[in-house]
């Protein structure tokens, strides 16, 4: 695609020259994520302050060259390699964590804060963020809300789209919105949640900040097949005992787990489950017992 010498100007004048992308290592570089799409853009745009998004973004639109926002390219989906071309910008250092208050219970973020780096600011204050994809330690809050990600505690804590409190975005036309839960009308942040980035791009989210839990415990029940394994976690929930955490295995998974990992798990068991109750002692040892009966 050809991109117009005076748009790459302007580029060049809103973010510095130097994060003005053309050589050969960038463009091969953004032109993938963790999906099979292979792609190639035109420039990579370094985003290094998230005033700069609006202005970018108004360029792209007037002189109608696609763009896609990049973070840490962690997605399976596809999402972020640019199938069309153009501009891919990098907002991976837009990463201050920006406020946390714990008395409010919200922290306000810029979008490529790493997930796992929003969770070590908060555990010595007593507190967590509690969608918790596998790929946390890489991937970013910005990534995770434009693809609604969840990990493990998703069952009692649900995914990410539950614990986004507002959001500033650019849209594709360069115009700035700010969104808030309790904005009245329709749920315009349940709407942005999970729009891979096709909607407008997040310049800063506050999300919800969750009290540590007092203990946790995790526990291993092994099951003669898949199907009790399974129906194990319904007839919890349908005793009121919600695990912050479940993980489900069959045979043939186990036994490829142990044998890499060697963590001691039984392989002759047909399933298993990994379960972590958090609460009170006494609230961890009464579901405890109803766990162990059911
Ligand atoms: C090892 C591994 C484990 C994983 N485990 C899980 C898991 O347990 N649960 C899960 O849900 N996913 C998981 N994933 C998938 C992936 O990590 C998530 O989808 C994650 O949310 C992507 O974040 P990212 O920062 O890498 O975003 P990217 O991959 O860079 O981008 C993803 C999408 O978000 C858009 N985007 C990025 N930043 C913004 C922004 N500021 N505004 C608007 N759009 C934006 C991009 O355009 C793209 O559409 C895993 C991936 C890997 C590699």
């Amino acid at each position: 695609m050809h991109i117009p010498s005076t748009l790459l100007e302007t580029l060049k004048r809103l973010v510095g020259a130097e994060n003005v992308l053309t050589d050969e290592a960038s463009l091969l570089l953004h032109g993938y994520d963790c999906s099979i799409s292979r792609a190639r853009p035109d420039v990579v745009v370094q985003v290094s302050c998230a005033n700069q998004i609006a202005p970018i973004v108004s360029q792209l639109a007037q002189y109608e060259i696609p763009f896609v926002a990049r973070a840490a390219a962690t997605n399976h989906a596809g999402s972020c390699a640019p199938l069309r071309g153009g501009v891919v910008l990098n907002l991976t250092k837009l990463n201050r964590i920006l406020q946390i208050s714990t008395e409010e219970k919200f922290a306000w973020v810029e979008p490529g804060v790493v997930t796992a780096q929003l969770q070590e600011a908060l555990r010595p204050l007593g507190f967590f963020y509690a969608p918790d994809p596998a790929s946390e330690r890489i991937c970013t809050l910005g990534g995770n809300l434009a693809q609604n990600a969840s990990g493990a505690r998703c069952l009692k804590y649900g995914g990410t789209v539950d614990h986004i409190l507002a959001a500033e975005v650019v849209l594709p036309t360069g115009q700035t919105l700010s969104l808030s839960r309790q904005d009245l009308g329709p749920d315009l942040i349940g709407l942005l949640t999970g729009s891979e980035g096709t909607l407008g791009i997040v310049t800063k989210i506050q999300v919800k900040i969750l009290p540590l839990a007092a203990h946790v415990q995790t526990f291993l029940a092994t099951f003669p097949s898949l199907e009790t394994c399974v129906q194990t976690v319904s007839d919890l929930a349908a005793q009121g005992i919600i695990p912050r955490c479940v993980e489900a295995m069959d045979q043939l998974t186990v036994q490829t787990i142990e044998s890499f990992a060697h963590a001691g798990y039984p392989t002759n068991a047909d399933a298993l489950l990994i379960l972590e109750l958090d609460g009170t002692r006494e609230q961890i040892e009464k579901e405890r017992l109803q766990l162990e009966e059911i």
